[in-house]
């Protein structure tokens, strides 16, 4: 972190303030020029509260030199992170696919998805039982029977469950069903669920806000990992923008940023992206191509019929097309689909 100090401030405030921080732990270095000194502080300033330090009567103006994220940066963890969930991996030249309905709807349902998926390549089954919808008034999802249904699910086709977590009280429930607990795009900030989920001993999906910058995504990762649970996955599922046509935009540049920024793997979900089916094909290969960890793709039986998402579902016959594309795509970018 780098302080510059106001012109003309005497050597006894500059040194007053320097002593201040390395009571605090750090070094800090001082650089005198013609009308002006420089603090340079060196060390963990992750703890320093920039608009504090700003507020302080000499100082000019605190430029952060660092990023404030440690245990998601790469520049501390310059090898990949993979996240393992039973023989499934995600992340550094590890790719999987998670598929399945948005949410779950009932046993015929979820089973027939599960096995479709699993015979198409798929190697972990995603369905909704706490449902976020904009409306109070739209299916909320079928709670913890919804879970019991994937649970089914797995015990019949292997394939571990990832789910998605609304509230901390739950957070007991999902330790004992879930293989993966997903934070949904609207809870990326809520920081009291992502401590909890800090505590949990599962691996966290951790989507990305509708309108939030790389730096405040990874600080979530980072509130995640504060807490003892360094299993984060990353997922871009599209951001706001001034365009109408798309439910979002997928913000392919996230991949490669994500990948300097964090050693975490990150994977794309283009469904929620585009919120039409007929683009999620062209959307997942691009994923891939920008260097993506895994895809995380809905897929129900019967789209018209869904109850949430279903414009942007594909049917497990588009999902067995996609995923052959997918295995040709990955083996491009010499990665080892887990299926
Ligand atoms: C979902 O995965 O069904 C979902 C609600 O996603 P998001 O939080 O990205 O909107
Ligand atoms: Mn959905």
């Amino acid at each position: 972190m780098v302080i510059i100090m106001k012109p003309g401030t005497g050597k006894e405030e500059i040194d007053a303030l320097a002593a201040r921080f390395r009571d605090q732990g750090l070094d800090v270095g001082i650089t005198n020029g013609i009308d002006c000194s420089i603090l340079g502080l060196v060390g963990d300033t992750s703890c320093l509260d920039i608009d504090k330090i700003a507020m302080q009567p000499h100082v000019e103006r605190v430029m952060r030199v660092q990023e404030p994220f440690k245990k998601a940066n790469r520049k501390f963890h310059p090898t990949d992170t993979v996240v393992n969930v039973g023989k499934a991996k995600i992340g550094s030249g590890s790719f999987c696919v998670i598929a399945g309905p948005c949410s779950v709807e009932s046993e015929a349902q979820i089973i027939e998805v599960a096995q479709d998926v699993k015979k198409s390549g798929a190697a972990l089954l995603r369905g909704g039982a706490f449902k976020p919808r904009t409306s109070p008034y739209s299916f909320q999802g079928l709670g913890t029977p919804g879970l019991d249904l994937l649970l089914e699910a797995r015990e019949a086709t292997g394939l571990p469950i990832v789910s998605e977590i609304m509230a901390p009280r739950y957070v007991d429930l999902f330790e004992e069903k879930v293989d993966v607990v997903q934070i949904g795009a609207r809870n990326m900030q809520n920081f009291d669920l992502l401590k909890e989920v800090g505590r949990m001993s599962k691996p966290v999906l951790l989507k990305r806000g509708l309108s939030n910058s790389y730096e405040e995504w990874i600080m979530s990762a980072e509130y995640i990992m504060s807490e003892g649970n360094e299993n984060v996955i990353l997922c871009e599922r599209g951001v706001r923008t001034f365009e109408t046509y798309t439910r979002n935009t997928l913000d392919v540049s996230a991949i490669p940023v994500i990948k300097k920024m964090s050693h975490l793997p990150i994977i794309a979900d283009p469904s929620h992206a585009c919120g039409m089916s007929w683009m999620v094909e062209p959307l997942a290969l691009a994923a891939i191509a920008a260097g993506a960890d895994g895809l995380i793709i809905e897929v129900h039986n019967d789209p018209p019929h869904a109850k949430c998402d279903g414009k942007q579902s594909l049917t497990p016959e588009q999902f067995d097309a996609l995923m052959k594309k997918v295995e040709a795509m990955t083996a491009l970018m010499g990665k080892t689909l887990i299926q």
